[in-house]
């Protein structure tokens, strides 16, 4: 290659935002851009491809593309030293002053398999959470107007039970909406000034009852903080974790306390929800933020819960440029600690 056509080259593909290598009709690397090298960091100028991308479908699709004379395309899993899924399209360039080259794009895909494979599972959980208590509701509908058609007292007990179905799929497609809602505006901090005092004095007085209702107390204590946010979400997130403080945290006499507390710690305003319950093993830990992820599936559906509840704390806690945290220490209980930005000055 002539070397007014290789420094050409090797501008172009440096202004590229996508891993550009040029080889020759030897197999050789003619140029290089970083986004390759941050990919393949062994790629050196005028090295044997096969030195620096060590892979048998790249160099295959090479050939192919040599022999076809067409834009050929691979892609491939490399297992070591983490699983990651790479796109390599390789078109046949003829230079200016005649030098045959192979220009490959390479991609690395495993962030939008990753994404994808997480569209999949979601799409199938949610149907799946939607199906049991559809299923369940055409069983009480056939029953209702077949063998129990008669039966008044049979008819009160369905009725009952297709109330409570019907209401577990209203929330769960709220709780879906919700995480869409919250999703779609992520990129967006909100900006409003919201008294998280208030948020916490709310929260203790729409839970009290359902803390009653299972032995429990709420303990709470707060400084003034003020933080720029969205307050119905900011209540979501207080509300959330406070509820599932009741319904898994409270097991008998020994745990009866929720403690909420709101304390300003130099720039951050940080509430923390503690109960004394069975708390949660260390390998659910990390896990329990994820759509649907339960540590006790059964318990979780016994207390109508959607397996969304921590999924959207995290996403509002994310759009407010927060931090969630959660600590747990089997048969002591646990504490989620969420750290906000205070309103500057
Ligand atoms: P849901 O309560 O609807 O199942 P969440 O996303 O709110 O969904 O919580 C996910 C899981 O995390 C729960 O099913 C439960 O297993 C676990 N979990 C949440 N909070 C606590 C807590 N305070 N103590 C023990 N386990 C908890």
């Amino acid at each position: 290659m002539v070397s007014r056509d290789r420094l050409i080259a090797e501008g172009l593909i440096d202004a590229l935002p996508e891993g550009v290598v040029l080889v020759d009709a030897a197999d050789r690397v003619v140029a290089v851009n970083p986004p390759a090298l941050a990919l393949f960091p062994r790629l050196r100028p005028d090295m044997l491809l096969a030195r620096g991308l060590r892979a048998p479908d790249a160099l295959d699709c090479v050939a192919r593309a040599r022999a076809s004379g067409r834009q050929e395309r691979a892609i491939w899993l490399e297992r070591v030293p983490v699983e990651r899924y790479f796109e390599l399209s390789a078109a046949p360039w003829t230079a200016s002053g005649g030098a045959r080259l192979i220009v490959l794009s390479l991609r690395d895909l495993t962030e939008t398999r990753r994404v994808e494979r997480m569209r999949v599972d979601f799409v199938a959980n949610a149907s799946h959470e939607l199906r049991t208590p559809l299923a369940s509701l055409l069983g009480f509908v056939e029953t209702l107007q077949g063998p129990a058609r008669e039966d008044a007292a049979a008819r009160d007990r369905f009725l009952t039970i297709m109330g409570e179905q019907a209401r577990r799929m209203t929330r769960l497609v709220d709780d879906l909406l919700s995480l869409s809602r919250i999703e779609q505006h992520l990129h967006l901090a909100p900006q409003t000034p919201v008294d998280m005092a208030g948020i916490v004095r709310h929260v203790v007085d729409t839970l009290t009852p359902l803390a009653q209702e299972s032995g429990a107390t709420i303990e709470a204590q707060t400084e003034t903080a003020v933080v720029p946010g969205d307050r119905d979400e900011l209540l979501r997130v207080a509300e959330n974790l406070v509820e599932n403080a009741i319904k898994y945290g409270v097991e008998g006499e020994r745990s009866s306390r929720v403690e909420i507390s709101l304390r300003v710690r130099g720039r951050q305003c940080v509430l923390m929800v503690r109960d004394h319950g069975p708390g949660v093993a260390p390998e659910h830990l990390p896990r329990l933020t994820e759509r649907f992820y339960r540590a006790d599936a059964g318990l979780s559906r016994a207390k109508g819960g959607t397996g969304l509840g921590l999924a959207i704390v995290k996403h509002i806690v994310a759009r407010h440029r927060g931090r969630l945290a959660i600590e747990s220490t089997l048969g002591e209980g646990s504490t989620f600690t969420v750290s906000l930005p205070l309103l500057p000055g």
